[in-house]
């Protein structure tokens, strides 16, 4: 083996242990966005109770109001049945009914929205109840999932800093003229700076090569790089 294929080679084994710490660094971020979603969408759930809350606190207040309304009617009627019994005229006592039955058809009136009000609160009752129940399930959920992704992350710390690790030792071992051009490219196409030949196409962006270049990567005399995309080329041992 030449130099320089061994190079190739290790060049490879380089591009691998980068594509591992690409993944472990995009889960280590994107863990915790995830979470500050799961988060913000508790928190809307919670921001739902708060409004359930204030509705029934509503409905309750003005249920007393109109108790205390129609408390205050029954009052007015007890007081003028009084009267009627000390009245000297007919036209008198006519008049006191007739303000009876007015307070009686209010009063009634009342009765009717005090049970509208009650049927509302049990039914908000219930939302409060049904909210509350899924907000105590996802507290639980996400105090787990908190945890998993707690330890999730240190191992993906772990791995990745002894991935960085490796590549370093490996890295130094390769001809640093090649790493360089092999970093070069890598950042500029995405993470892929050494591809094999493939059918006679480059494997990083399948334009068809001509038989020189392939030639060149199966010779190894010096670094042979695709004209399109520029990644390293390299002819995979089986073809
Ligand atoms: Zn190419």
């Amino acid at each position: 083996m030449t130099g320089l294929e061994n190079d190739i080679k290790l060049l490879i084994q380089v591009q691998e242990l980068d594509a591992q710490i690409q993944n472990l660094d995009t889960e280590i971020k994107r863990i915790p966005e995830e979470m500050d979603a799961h988060y913000r969408s508790f928190k809307a759930k919670k921001d739902e109770l708060t409004v359930l809350e204030s509705e029934l606190v509503e409905i309750q207040k003005n249920r007393k109001l109109k108790e205390v309304e129609l408390d205050s009617g029954t009052e007015e009627i007890k007081k003028y049945k009084t009267q009627q019994t000390s009245v000297k005229t007919n036209k008198e006592y006519t008049s006191l009914q007739h303000e009876i039955e007015q307070i009686q058809e209010k009063n009634s009136i009342l009765e009717d929205e005090i049970l509208s009000l009650m049927e509302q609160s049990d039914t908000a009752h219930e939302n409060i109840e049904k909210k509350a129940e899924e907000i105590k399930l996802e507290n639980g959920k996400l105090e787990r999932e908190e945890q998993e992704n707690k330890k999730k992350i240190a191992r993906f710390e772990q791995e990745l800093q002894k991935r960085q690790k490796e590549r370093k030792n490996l890295v130094i071992t390769v001809d640093s003229a090649i790493v360089a051009k092999y970093e070069r490219i890598r950042d500029l196409k995405n993470g892929i700076g050494i591809v094999n030949i493939s059918d006679g196409t480059c494997g990083g962006c399948h334009m068809e090569l001509p038989p020189q270049i392939i030639n060149d990567a199966k010779t190894g005399n010096g670094i042979t790089v695709c004209e399109r995309c520029s990644r390293i080329l390299y002819v995979a041992e089986s073809d």
